[in-house]
């Protein structure tokens, strides 16, 4: 009874991010009753391994209890604190301080967002007003790559790469510029590191130039892009384009909204990368995904321009939940967890999940496999040789979502027949492997569907 009536509800009143409405109004939700660990369950009572931390962000695993108690009794101490007015909370201010201390370089400036995408949104914001302080307005041109992600709000799903966030949208803007991914399966100058990195650098410096130096604000950058695919760069990669930032005075972003707080090892991947970005975004794994929180590290100079140039007039943003103290409270306890053995667990478990998944690269369908850290993904062809991707028919997205869900595992199905993997970072060995065993089910289901075959002998 109760699973109808709230598909009908939900039919009717809730609308989903990145749903087709129509589409999703046939097919019904699938409503999640509760979750342990690495395991959620749904509401017929199928236990599910989530191999993908809800949205990669539940990097902690379902019910830690530290969590729980550090909401609940910030809950009942301060619910609420603003932060305008001069006006501030202790854990958001701990919080800040822990977070800088840990951030790379002098990244030493937090303001705090509600998630990824107004983070990345009050970059845009931080970086024009950078500009207009130095007293060179004129530097208004953002660059990011194809195949990024960085969000959807209004300004920001511009600096996004991925045509349905712009279709009927009216994005990009004039002002937001794209350079080719450095998609390293797919990239025409083939698979040598050297060259992708270089292709990258020259494509970055041509952009730079046909803008004009003068005129071109900031470069955004993803450690490893998500979204578009779990498209991991050459070793090198983020540090060659943070240099030609440098050169052409271009601020560099980093956005580890999804690479952030262990995903792909360390607490911020840009540590691994050996850079100090002007102005790096997180959200996700900070609080777990138990509470939304967001935030946007400044280094010295980005900070102390924006305030000079201000005086004493106020800078003109914020937003009534920035800072949230019970947020906060959820941040301090997540960043225990990482200190005291989450990060190492995550490690571990991500050198296994790799291992494991390169399992299946022997697989008919399985083109590559690739990952950092607890990200990874396996990307699907019907012919390795010309790595053709799966036929529009055999509808990746949704047929293989589904059918993982039936083999009770959790991952993302991209619609181009990518399967992504961002598992909680305190999953066992065992659950990683059954991660891997359910896997190799699905693909092998996959092999047998009508279309899959037929594409597979042209
Ligand atoms: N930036 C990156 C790299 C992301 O992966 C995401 C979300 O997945 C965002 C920004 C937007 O974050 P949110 O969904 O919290 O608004």
């Amino acid at each position: 009874m109760l699973p109808n009536s709230l598909i009908e509800l939900d039919r009717a009143h809730l609308v989903h991010p990145l749903a087709s409405y129509r589409g999703h109004e046939t097919a019904g939700v699938r409503v999640l009753k509760s979750a342990r660990g690495a395991t959620a369950i749904d509401a017929e009572g199928r236990e599910l391994l989530d191999g993908f931390a809800g949205l990669w962000c539940v990097n902690a695993g379902y019910g830690q209890q530290t969590l729980i108690e550090a909401a609940t009794e910030q809950l009942r101490t301060l619910p609420y604190a603003t932060g305008y007015f001069g006006l501030g909370s202790e854990p958001a201010i701990r919080l800040a301080a822990r977070l800088a201390e840990h951030a790379p370089g002098d990244l030493n400036h937090v303001y705090f967002t509600l998630g990824g995408s107004d983070a990345v949104d009050s970059t845009i914001r931080f970086i024009r007003y950078y500009y207009h302080a130095k007293g060179t307005p004129q530097k208004d041109q953002f660059i990011s790559l194809e195949s990024g992600y960085h969000g959807s709000s209004t300004a920001g799903a511009g600096l996004t790469a991925l045509p349905i966030f712009h279709t009927g949208f009216g994005a990009p803007y004039h002002w937001q510029h794209k350079i080719p991914s450095h998609y390293r399966y797919r990239n025409p100058v083939g698979t040598d590191d050297r060259a992708i990195i270089d292709a990258s650098v020259a494509a970055l410096r041509a952009k730079i130039s046909e803008l004009g130096t003068e005129r071109v604000a900031a470069f955004y950058a993803e450690p490893i892009q998500g979204s578009g695919g779990v498209l991991v760069p050459p070793a090198g990669w983020m540090k060659a384009m943070h240099a030609v930032c440098r050169e052409h005075d271009v601020l560099f972003v980093a956005d580890e909204v999804i690479t952030g707080f262990g995903r792909t090892g360390p607490l911020f991947a840009c540590s691994e990368d050996g850079i100090v970005p002007d102005l790096l975004t997180v959200a996700k794994g900070m609080t777990s995904g138990y509470v939304p929180m967001g935030a946007v590290f400044m280094s010295d100079n980005v900070y102390n321009t924006i305030a000079d140039g201000a005086g004493a007039a106020p800078v003109g943003h914020g937003q009534t939940y920035s800072a949230h103290p019970v947020s906060a409270a959820v941040g301090l306890a997540c960043l225990d967890l990482y200190e005291n053995g989450l990060l190492e667990n995550g490690r571990k478990a991500g050198a296994h999940l790799m291992a494991g998944l390169k399992t299946l690269s022997d697989h008919p369908l399985v083109g590559e496999v690739r990952g950092r850290g607890m990200l990874a993904a396996v990307e699907l062809v019907t012919d390795k040789e010309r790595k053709t991707p799966l036929p529009a028919e055999a509808d990746a997205g949704r047929r293989i979502f589904d059918r993982a869900w039936a083999n009770g595992l959790i991952i993302r199905a991209f619609n181009q027949g990518i399967l992504g993997y961002a598992p909680p970072l305190c999953c066992t060995e065992a659950e990683i492997d059954e991660i891997v065993e359910r896997t190799r089910l699905t693909l092998d289901q996959t092999l047998e569907d009508k279309d899959v075959r037929a594409a597979m002998k042209t």
